[in-house]
């Protein structure tokens, strides 16, 4: 029955290849003829449009309009900011050709649009009046990639750029905040099933060009942690670089303060981590093309069962995208399997046998439990079960941040608790105390969490090099995707 070619490591033996098998047995995406692009496909572009359509409504909630700007930046642009450059100039790609000739300058194709925004937004603004000017995109980014990994690392991939002007360093910083709280963080919570820490970037981990880098970050099944969404506040650092500058109340010219946030295709990649089991994928229900499906028992198109079980999957609401599953050339046990690997939430199984009594089979995805139900009852306790999928996948992601996040005051404390999760740390703050930790562990810091309290410690001082620390309060470590 089952299909051998498709099967799936398990995650015991070989988590990345378990990550890699699940994507191709739910047929998500395949790597594409140039190293390091990928080709989404239909399934998976599917899961990517559910997550556009509410991450687009919650922005648009946060009073910004979408706009699209070209792929194509004047190299001279990336250049003008120095931390940008310095930042991005190895994942660049450049388009030196055109048209058959060499260009007079060369053309940078995107890998992330502040320049090209910012020149556009030095004509746009011109008065306190013009301010908040928010903006975001919908568009694919370049950024070359040594070792790519499908939605996790490619070198092309679709996102949402936010970028936004204000006119104090004060709002600006408020949006930022507002982007990761309002819209980010009730993504992955609410949406996405995924329990996340929101915190602040070190410096070394923070945007090329900003002055605070903020994030949204989960830890996977495998220990490792996994940044899912980040809002940068970039202070007046773009637009003194762009002269994106307007006229205050008082009449005074001055520059303006912007911000830039985004969230792209990784996402599937931290739903396959966070809640894919071995048996391949499993999808939070808000996110899953469909909800529902219905694989009736029967050999002959003619059979009533047919009729019934169409009937019963066009009965749920339109949301839940039910599927009817109407396939004559594969046998019940193998669509079972064919839906269980694409991890939709409920699979209803519909026989003869269950027709005669009024009842169907109902098989949760993510537990695996399965129960005969009256079809009268079907309709409710398929509503009140999607919920509670929702639920448990997210309580899961929940417990295991909680279990596998360890406050550790000593260096082996330190080493043991980055191998499993998280380690919450005293630091001193220093790039290269940080950069020690990660050659001796390849433990980063994730984040300082928003919430962070200020610890009654007298003196504490930093985990790796026993320096004073800046703030008494803890750091979250480990190993990063
Ligand atoms: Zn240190």
């Amino acid at each position: 029955m089952a299909n051998d070619n498709q099967s799936i490591t398990p995650r015991h033996q070989d988590h990345a290849q378990w990550y890699q098998d699940v994507i191709v047995a739910a047929d998500l995406a395949e790597n594409s003829p140039v190293r390091g692009c990928m080709v989404i496909k239909p399934y998976g572009y599917a899961i990517w449009e559910k997550m556009v359509a509410v991450l687009d409504e919650l922005i648009k909630k946060q009073g910004a309009a979408n706009a699209y700007f070209p792929l194509f930046i004047p190299m001279s642009f990336i250049e003008k900011e120095a931390e940008h450059i310095k930042g991005f100039s190895p994942e660049l790609a450049v388009v030196t050709h055109g048209g058959g000739k060499q260009l007079e300058s060369p053309l940078v194709v995107r890998p992330t649009s502040e320049t090209i925004i910012y020149d556009s937004f030095s004509r746009w603004i011109k008065s306190y009046r013009d301010l908040p000017l928010l903006i975001n995109q919908w568009a694919n980014v370049v950024r070359w990639e040594m070792r790519p990994r499908l939605f996790l690392r490619t070198t092309e991939f679709l996102w949402q750029e936010g970028h936004t002007a204000h006119a104090s360093a004060k709002e600006a910083r408020k949006y930022t905040l507002q982007i990761l709280k309002k819209v980010y963080f009730p993504f992955a919570e609410k949406y996405l099933g995924v329990h996340v820490l929101t915190g602040e970037k070190s410096e070394s981990e923070k945007f090329a060009g900003a002055l605070a880098t903020f994030c949204i970050e989960s830890l996977m099944q495998d220990g490792k942690s996994l940044q899912m969404g980040t809002s940068h506040d970039l202070s007046d650092h773009f637009a003194k670089s762009f002269g994106v500058q307007y006229l205050n109340e008082e009449g005074k010219l001055t520059y303006a303060f912007n911000t830039s946030w985004g969230v792209s295709t990784r996402l599937i990649g931290g739903l396959i981590l966070s809640h894919s089991d071995d048996k391949g994928l499993v999808l939070p229900p808000a996110l899953a093309p469909h909800q529902v499906v219905v694989v009736p028992i029967a050999t002959d198109a003619k059979d009533p069962v047919m009729a019934a079980a169409k009937k019963l999957a066009a009965g749920f609401p339109k949301t839940y995208g039910a599927k009817f599953d109407d396939r004559m050339n594969l046998r019940a046990g193998e669509k079972f399997y064919d839906w269980e690997k694409k991890g939709v939430p409920v699979r209803i199984e519909l026989g003869p046998k269950d027709l005669a009594a009024n009842s169907c089979v109902l098989v949760r995805r993510d537990t695996g439990e399965k129960n005969s139900v009256a079809l009268a009852d079907v309709k409710t306790i398929v509503k009140d079960m999607l919920a509670d999928i929702q639920k448990t996948l997210y309580d899961r992601t929940a417990k295991r941040v909680a279990e596998q996040t360890v406050v550790v005051d000593t260096w082996e404390q330190f080493t043991a608790a980055v191998e499993k999760g998280y380690a919450r740390a005293f630091w001193c703050e220093r790039p290269e105390c940080e950069a020690q930790i990660k050659e001796k562990t390849k433990a980063t810091s994730r984040l300082l969490a928003l919430d962070a309290p200020i610890e009654n410690v007298v003196a504490p001082v930093c985990i790796a090099c026993g320096q004073k620390v800046k703030r008494k309060k803890r750091w979250y470590f480990a190993k990063a995707y």
